[in-house]
């Protein structure tokens, strides 16, 4: 029997996220009396103990922890193709058209700024290096396929049915679908939204007919060429960084800030280093139009802060502005869901929405990170709750990301702004340092933006609210400094730990210089 259906405690509840504050706790209780009166009702009522509506990080996660613990699932997942006709396999975003394929294309740039490096360590390399846009793409194309399949080929070994159809609520307790076969009608006990986003394309003459998206960047078949990227945050960034380390001309159009929502200094710093590296950029200029020409260029005219404007030719047109949550097409009001903010995301308290049976994770929920890792452990976490008698809940606090730009960033916890509104400028104390990466030393690599910082509270040991790092591998440092904050990390403790040398990473065992003492944060030597 399974472990929900005899009440048994199968998961921790202590150790894990933060625990329900007392309104939460409420709702949550409210689901535990609607699942018992649920579980009163006879089984035959639902078709499915859950259907998960989106198969990608969040669903999926769901998806395959609920069917380990003894439930009945169907997964739902229909890509809708892109203007330009583009469309792909079960998996969501992040494997299809999002950390993967773009992490495979800014490693291909980093292994041509490798190749350069190479010289001058001995390395005989020939001077026409060449790069071959068309073998990338089917490189990354091929392994994103392999993952379809070895998806498709999990959830038919845990028996967690795939319906490739579209999901719209018919009532709260009813999905709607056609698929090949004809329309289903499923009824199910639990629903979790996990529908996720799609690229915005701005209401401007020519956007939709010309432009494209990353939804159709990792499988464009012709090389982008000269590209305008129009939007600096990090998809907007990444994209510009990898498109100029294979070659090809980036320029990026930003309306306000780069990088919105990041520690600002960084961000700034990352601006400069992509300059440094080619990529020029637009500052606060919108674009008004796109045309085709007869040479088959694309014109772009933009206007800048003072009204003034300007075109240029390009062959790529890509749009980073934005995402937008799929909901639209659910057909919510039926189900009686509400959405919130600009009228797209779901306002959800520990996954669940106004509808106590009604869940939703990933990138859908309303002011909560957008990133894979979040949907997954969301959509595990609901899953032991929903039946495993676990009561672990999300915490969204202090999760780490990284900028995959040619110099990468890696953040976990507040920006610096942050910090000092939330505390106080007065209560903060910002370390921060220069470092010279010893790989770096033979090929002469510029090291004018290596550069990190931990912002943390001033009294006491100094608890660390945020670290901050641009270099090399920047989520590989960062990611294990995560754990540290988690634990309540503090500068007493970051000071006393012995580095491992030479590493990047060792740097914020050797931080000691505050941004308030106004020493000179570069490095002196590299060993001492
Ligand atoms: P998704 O993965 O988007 O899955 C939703 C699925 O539901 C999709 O397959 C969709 O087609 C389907 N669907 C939608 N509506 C319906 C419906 N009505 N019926 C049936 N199916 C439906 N995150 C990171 O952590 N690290 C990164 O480096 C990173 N890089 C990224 C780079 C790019 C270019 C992009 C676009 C995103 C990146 N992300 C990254 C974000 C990450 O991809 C998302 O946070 C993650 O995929 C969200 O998962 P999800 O389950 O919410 O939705």
């Amino acid at each position: 029997m399974p472990c929900w259906k005899s009440k048994s405690k199968s998961y921790d509840t202590k150790s894990e996220g933060k625990q329900n504050s007392d309104s939460n706790y409420q709702r949550s209780s409210e689901v535990k009396k609607d699942s018992k009166r649920i579980n009163g009702e006879a089984k035959s009522d639902y078709d499915y103990d859950l259907v998960v509506i989106g198969g990608g990080s969040g669903g999926l996660a769901a998806a395959k922890e609920a069917t380990n613990l003894g439930a009945k699932v169907a997964v739902l997942d229909y890509v809708t193709p892109t203007p330009l006709g583009t469309k792909w396999g079960l998996g969501g975003t992040c494997v299809n058209v999002g950390c993967i394929p773009k992490k495979l294309m800014h490693q291909a740039a980093l292994l041509g700024e490798a190749i350069h490096d190479a010289k001058s360590y001995g390395w005989q390399v020939g001077d026409n290096i060449s790069h071959s846009w068309e073998a990338l793409k089917d490189a990354v194309q091929a392994h994103i396929k392999s993952v379809n399949w070895v998806t498709r080929v999990e959830l038919r070994d845990k028996k967690v049915e795939y319906i490739n159809g579209l999901g719209t609520f018919k009532d709260a307790h009813t999905v709607q679908t056609i698929t090949k076969q004809g329309e289903r009608l499923l009824k199910a006990r639990y629903f979790l939204i996990a529908v996720g986003g799609r690229p915005r394309y701005p209401d401007i003459p020519g956007a939709v007919e010309y432009g494209i998206t990353s939804d159709d960047l990792f499988s464009l078949d012709r090389a982008p060429g000269k590209t305008v990227i129009i939007g600096a945050g990090y998809i907007g960034l990444e994209c510009a960084g990898f498109l100029v380390g294979l070659g090809y001309e980036a320029t990026v159009m930003i309306r306000s800030v780069p990088l919105r929502g990041f520690d600002q200094q960084m961000a700034n710093i990352i601006v400069a280093e992509m300059e440094d590296k080619g990529v020029k950029f637009l500052q606060k200029s919108i674009p008004k139009s796109v045309e085709k020409l007869d040479s088959g260029k694309l014109k772009v005219t933009w206007t800048n802060e003072a009204q003034q404007e300007f075109s240029d030719e390009f062959d790529t047109i890509l749009f980073a502005i934005g995402r937008r949550a799929l909901t639209k097409e659910l057909n919510l009001d039926t189900a009686g869901v509400k959405v919130a903010g600009d009228g797209e995301k779901v306002d959800a308290v520990n996954e669940q929405s106004n509808v106590p049976h009604i869940y939703a994770v990933g990138d859908v929920l309303y002011k909560k990170p957008e990133l894979t890792p979040v949907a997954i452990h969301a959509g595990r976490l609901l899953a032991r709750r929903l039946f495993g008698n676990s009561t672990v809940n999300m915490d969204y606090e202090n999760v780490a990301t990284t900028v995959f730009t040619p110099l990468e960033y890696g953040a976990v916890g507040l920006s610096e702004e942050t910090a000092a509104s939330r505390y106080g400028e007065d209560n903060i104390e910002v370390y921060h340092a220069y470092y010279k990466p010893t790989e770096f030393f033979i090929p002469q690599k510029n090291i004018r933006h290596c550069y990190l910082k931990v912002v943390a509270l001033r009294e006491g040991d100094q608890k660390v609210l945020g670290l901050h790092f641009i270099g090399p591998q920047a989520g590989e440092v960062i990611q294990g400094f995560a754990a540290g904050i988690k634990c309540n990390l503090t500068m007493n403790a970051l000071m006393s730990t012995v580095g491992i040398h030479p590493t990047i990473a060792e740097e914020f065992t050797r931080i000691n210089i505050t941004k308030r003492s106004g020493k000179d944060p570069n490095p002196a030597s590299c060993c001492s």
